[in-house]
């Protein structure tokens, strides 16, 4: 209880609360999502800004919170803190990628180790091992030796709120768990995450009778609290470089704002957004 009330106060006088009050027993923690990490030519097709990022767009968000300090914790970590089990430093951030797609190997892992970041990656499990565009069971493992988490991302990356009956529920939530219990053992099956971010009471009820410890939406801001537990609100990301620093490092957003109005004139080092970046 102590501790817990502890951790409560601790998160409270966080600087990096930003503008907004705290609501009470809520922690401000982000959890970035991010999909392929690409170069342009190899996005045939992926047009949405939050679906593919350039690598060098990634590796100047990654740089940031490198140097500014910006510590990156687990995901388990974040559950942890959220159960008042564990307090986590100011400005903490959680990184998670969706669908498990190798261009994720190739260009994100790399970087990660290099700067000493941990990350989670939520595969759809159906895909490893079959199409050489996703992750090989292997790579995950490797992985998760190196820090990694693994998670699921349901069986064949399926709607939760347009399944048809239970039976497909079941083995889209905890068939899937059980792939990721059979290639990587019992430290893949904690954490869940609803493919395109689609929410149903049902899916709740799924995930969490089929033992996941927490699951991730997709959107809704970098606040959650225990009660979000089923569903803990993310922040997709962009390369927009602006957007990125006002999620992870809000203080310090205000300002440079402050300074832009005041010298009429860009201080940021942002990469020029490309056109459909501005939403
Ligand atoms: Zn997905």
């Amino acid at each position: 209880m102590i501790s817990t009330l502890l951790s409560l106060a601790l998160a409270l006088a966080t600087p990096a609360q930003g503008r907004r009050p705290a609501p009470p027993d809520s922690l401000r923690v982000p959890i970035l999502v991010y999909h392929n990490i690409q170069p342009e030519a190899d996005a045939r097709g992926i047009r949405a800004p939050d679906l593919t990022m350039r690598p060098e767009a990634f590796a100047a968000q990654m740089q940031y919170l490198k140097d500014h300090k910006i510590p990156v914790v687990s995901f388990g970590a974040l559950v942890d803190a959220l159960e008042g089990k564990a307090t986590l430093p100011p400005r903490a951030v959680v990184i998670t990628f969706d669908d498990g797609r190798e261009n994720q190997y190739r260009n994100a892992l790399p970087l990660l180790k290099r700067l000493g970041f941990t990350a989670t990656f939520f595969p759809f499990t159906h895909a490893m091992d079959r199409n050489p565009r996703y992750f090989t069971w292997a790579q995950f493992k490797e992985m998760q030796q190196e820090g990694m988490t693994i998670g699921s991302h349901t069986e064949l990356h399926v709607r939760v709120d347009k399944m048809k009956d239970a039976q497909q529920m079941h083995v889209e939530v905890a068939g899937s768990r059980d792939r990721l219990r059979e290639k990587l053992g019992d430290e893949a099956t904690a954490y869940f995450s609803y493919p395109f971010g689609a929410l149903a009471p049902a899916g709740d009820s799924a995930v969490r009778a089929a033992g996941y410890r927490a699951a991730r939406a997709y959107t809704g801001g970098p606040w959650n609290s225990i009660r979000d537990r089923w569903r803990l609100k993310a922040v997709p990301m962009t390369e927009n470089m602006h957007r990125f620093v006002q999620v992870v490092d809000p203080d310090a957003a205000i300002t440079v704002r402050a300074a832009t109005h005041k010298t009429q004139k860009s201080t940021t080092k942002a990469p020029t957004p490309r056109k459909a970046d501005r939403r």
